[in-house]
């Protein structure tokens, strides 16, 4: 397995490989990020400007650690997308009622992870009254990618270390670590070690997050494949095969991808328009696919943005950006009436 990682490490992290072009452009608007890192009393937003004056050298020095392969995870992931590529050949027989669950599905489960876990907890970029708090916490469940408490540390860790050995889904590493192999190995120690230095009392003086947290495993199973499974069966007469096959496993698999996609594509490939000097790009595969989530290179000069870009969409004829509608602080305002 070691060799295998290695191999795709090399393969991936070659800097001919590209499927899109990548543009350096000249480095925008960033005296308003060096503004915006003076005293600023927030212990989030500093750790994430302590990032920015950290030279580049000592951020990413590498320490030899060994590859402890966790083949338990390693032969249930294999499981899944064998399972996700069979449902494929479900798809036809699946009536038109369950396809358009899996897709409802699929945008409430992605909403859990890119407005619930990532834009509201693990940056706070915006504010959530108690029921979108529990609606985002209810669709994380259902998305099954660790639980709040646990993705938002991670996520923390990424912005703070990125792509050092401290990043829990290092880019330097190569596509196929970045994407799914950080989650087949053991944690690299770094990773452990400045885990433990994040300022997290904000997570755990969330009650939702915490009960989350309580009565996750059971959560996931209702949630992530009971519910899936059986609503079309009860609803609609669907087979129980075709609706725990497309959309629970299938639609699961899709979400689990789409988001990796933002660690591993959408840190190779793509423009820099905000920082030439940092890694994440603007990819818009990435961004279509993780529901607004590929405008990277905005995403980690701005990290504190509730938008996910100031390009894009929101500046044609269709309007703002979709996820800035979702993840903008009104919807619990609306939520809560
Ligand atoms: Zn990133
Ligand atoms: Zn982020």
């Amino acid at each position: 397995m070691q060799r295998f990682t290695l191999s795709f490490s090399a393969l991936f992290s070659s800097a001919e490989f590209s499927f899109l072009p990548t543009r350096q452009i000249e480095r925008v608007e960033m005296t308003a990020v060096d503004d915006r890192c003076a005293g600023t009393g927030s212990a989030l937003l500093e750790d994430e400007c302590d990032l920015k004056n950290t030279p580049t050298r000592s951020r990413t020095q590498r320490r030899d650690a060994p590859v402890v392969v966790v083949w338990r995870n390693v032969v249930l992931m294999s499981m899944l997308h064998t399972a996700a590529l069979y449902a494929l050949v479900l798809i036809p027989s699946a009536s038109a009622y369950t396809l358009l669950w899996t897709v409802f599905c699929f945008v409430f489960s992605a909403l859990g992870v890119t407005a619930g876990a990532h834009r509201l907890w693990s940056h706070r970029s915006y504010k959530a009254s108690l029921p979108l708090r529990i609606f985002l916490a209810v669709g994380n469940s259902m998305a099954f990618q660790n639980d709040i408490f646990e993705w938002s540390r991670d996520h923390r860790a990424h912005h703070k270390y990125s792509e050092t050995d401290a990043d829990p889904h290092n880019a330097s590493r190569g596509f196929f670590f970045a994407h799914v192999g950080w989650l087949l190995v053991r944690k690299h120690p770094s990773v452990i070690e400045n885990g433990q230095k994040l300022e997290l009392s904000d997570l755990k003086n969330d009650k939702v997050v915490m009960f989350q947290r309580r009565f996750y495993k059971s959560s996931v199973v209702v949630m992530c494949f009971l519910i899936p499974t059986m609503l079309p069966w009860f609803l609609w007469t669907e087979s129980l095969w075709v609706g725990f096959f497309v959309p629970a496993l299938l639609r699961y698999t899709l979400v689990l991808n789409a988001t990796w996609l933002v660690n591993s594509a959408a840190h190779m490939w793509g423009n820099r328009p905000y920082d030439v000097n940092i890694s994440p790009r603007e990819n818009r595969f990435v961004t279509f696919s993780a529901i607004g989530e590929g405008y990277h290179n905005y995403h980690h000069t701005f990290p504190y943005d509730y938008a996910t870009t100031r390009h894009g969409p929101r500046q044609t004829h269709w309007g703002r950006e979709p996820q800035e509608w979702i993840n903008c602080s009104d919807v619990s305002l609306i939520i809560s009436g």
